[in-house]
């Protein structure tokens, strides 16, 4: 019998080096940097910090091996995919605790995180072998088309804290599938899961070079000069809106290839003839999910006259019962935030909306460290001008404006740059139907608060993306199209 994962053990068997074709290097000038716990503060372990030297190894790497493993047999690809999916499911508690210890979400949590990041792995693992192309009788008759899908080629991947684990398989996964090579940055604050993906797949069988890992304090620094190197020939990031923007303009400069889930700002609307416990319950999951660090995360809510007190009186009694405290105790549901800086946002932003006229129902203060609290938080009365109603909270507040017509409801939801996700709350099918379908989000929850599932397609419109991940769409992001025109 294995004996059950401590905070120790967990740490100490996780790789701290770089993850360089197929070796474990340390960073050329020996450097490290610190991962800490928030909920503690405290430094858990150092990791090698690559300098660009490093990143640019790890592109050579990727480089080299993309022409074999453009040629690795699609079944293959998908059976590294499945291995690696059942290694990620039998270790869920390890991964669960090390995900914890880095980032603060709560156990269950994590565990729900690797479930739902092995499940990108299955899914791709079966997507595989369903690359399919065509072919057809040109219009005039004579000649013949025939269109095949070929690996884009080396891959660039960056991925945020807030979801260490699920936003690396949901890009390698169909990198992988579709016969990518990469070289992949997690977050610095988060760079233990994926350190531990990188062993599993190798584990799982995946080729040297297939996939590379650089952990870095100098995002920027490392990143760029992979990006204007022109033999990388995609870029996929999920993370803010600015950092996205920049990239995207780096990217102009090779003409790279890009997929890009940035920001969002969730409304949550809620109409008078909605179920409102149904409405209730989504509230809870669509704004408390991983602490309110989402992109999908609720961010406005939006409530019709008639049922506005009651959805406030019931939220606020829900939301003030949650368990606050170290994601590793069981039962806690509010982790910390990722920082004091994230603390400092939340609050400036609830700040703001108390001085325009928002009353607090609940919350509404930061908890004193060690580690970085804030409470369950519900704001009523808060107007459209309020600076929560056009940021990302990224944390567990929910301000509620009410609304009298379903114009009004719609046109407030979309006043703003964003487009990722809204939520709709109604039994009325034909007003179901005309407001997602007025909504300008790339994703509607109607009737439940979450939507994010690898078998859909995940992405924003507007400033909150380009491109989908997971679903039978999100292997196109890797894949170019060859047609060849047939002379008969
Ligand atoms: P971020 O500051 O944009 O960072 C995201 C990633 O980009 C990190 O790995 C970061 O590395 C790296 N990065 C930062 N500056 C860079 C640069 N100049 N060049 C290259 N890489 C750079 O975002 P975050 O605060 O980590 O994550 C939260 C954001 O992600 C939110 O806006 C959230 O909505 C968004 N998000 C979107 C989705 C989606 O699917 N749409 C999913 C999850 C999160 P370092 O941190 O090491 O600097």
């Amino acid at each position: 019998m294995t004996a059950a994962p401590t905070e120790t053990s967990v740490v100490d068997n996780v790789g701290k080096d770089l993850f360089i074709g197929g070796q474990w290097r340390k960073a050329t000038d020996g450097k490290t940097l610190p991962v800490y716990d928030p909920s503690t503060g405290k430094v858990l372990c150092e990791v090698a910090d690559a300098s660009p030297e490093d990143g640019k190894a790890a592109l050579d790497a990727a480089v080299a091996a993309q022409p074999s493993f453009a040629k690795h047999p699609p079944r293959e690809r998908g059976e590294i995919l499945r291995r690696a999916y059942q290694l990620l499911i039998d270790r869920t508690e390890e991964l669960a605790l090390l995900m914890t210890l880095e980032m603060g979400k709560p156990l269950a949590e994590s565990r729900g995180e690797v479930a739902y990041a092995a499940e990108f792995f299955r899914w791709f693992a079966e997507e595989a072998v369903r690359i399919e192309g065509g072919y057809a009788v040109a219009p005039n008759g004579k000649g013949r088309f025939l269109i095949h899908r070929q690996p884009v080629g080396p891959a660039l991947l960056i991925t945020p804290w807030n979801f260490p684990m699920a936003m690396g398989t949901r890009k390698l996964g169909p990198a992988i599938a579709a016969g990518c090579t990469s070289v992949i940055k997690p977050a610095a604050q988060t760079p233990l899961s994926m350190l531990a993906l990188a062993g599993i797949l190798a584990e799982a069988g995946l080729p040297d070079g297939v996939v590379n890992v650089v952990t870095t304090s100098d995002s920027g620094g490392v990143m760029e000069p992979l990006i204007r190197d022109g033999r990388a020939r995609k870029l996929s990031f999920t993370g803010s809106t600015a950092v996205g923007r920049k990239l995207l303009e780096q990217c102009a400069d090779k003409v790279l290839r890009t997929s890009m889930e940035l920001g969002g700002n969730a409304p949550f609307i809620v109409f008078d003839d909605a179920d409102l416990d149904v409405a209730v319950e989504g509230a809870m999951l669509a704004k408390l999910r991983n602490i309110g660090e989402a992109c999908t995360a609720a961010n406005r809510f939006y409530v019709q006259r008639g049922v506005a007190d009651e959805f406030a009186r019931r939220l606020t009694e829900k939301m003030a019962a949650q368990p606050i405290g170290r994601g590793t105790e069981e039962g806690v549901v509010i982790g910390p935030l990722v920082d004091e800086a994230a603390v400092e946002k939340v609050s400036s932003l609830v700040s703001d909306a108390v001085e325009r006229g928002a009353k607090v129902l609940t919350g509404g203060e930061p908890i004193e460290g060690p580690g970085h609290f804030y409470p369950p938080t519900v704001l009523s009365d808060v107007p459209q001008d309020a600076r929560v109603a056009h940021e990302e909270i990224f944390g567990p507040v929910a301000p509620i404006n009410v609304f009298d017509t379903e114009d009004e409801v719609v046109a407030k939801a979309n006043d703003t740059e964003y487009g990722l996700v809204s939520y709709v709350f109604t039994q009325d099918i034909n007003r179901a139907i005309r407001v997602c379908e007025a909504l300008e989000t790339g994703m509607v929850g109607l009737n439940q608060g979450i939507v994010s599932n690898p078998a859909a397609p995940f992405g924003g419109v507007k400033q909150s993306g380009l491109g989908r991940e997971g679903g039978t769409v999100g292997i196109d992001e890797f894949l170019e199209t060859k047609y060849i025109a047939i002379n008969v």
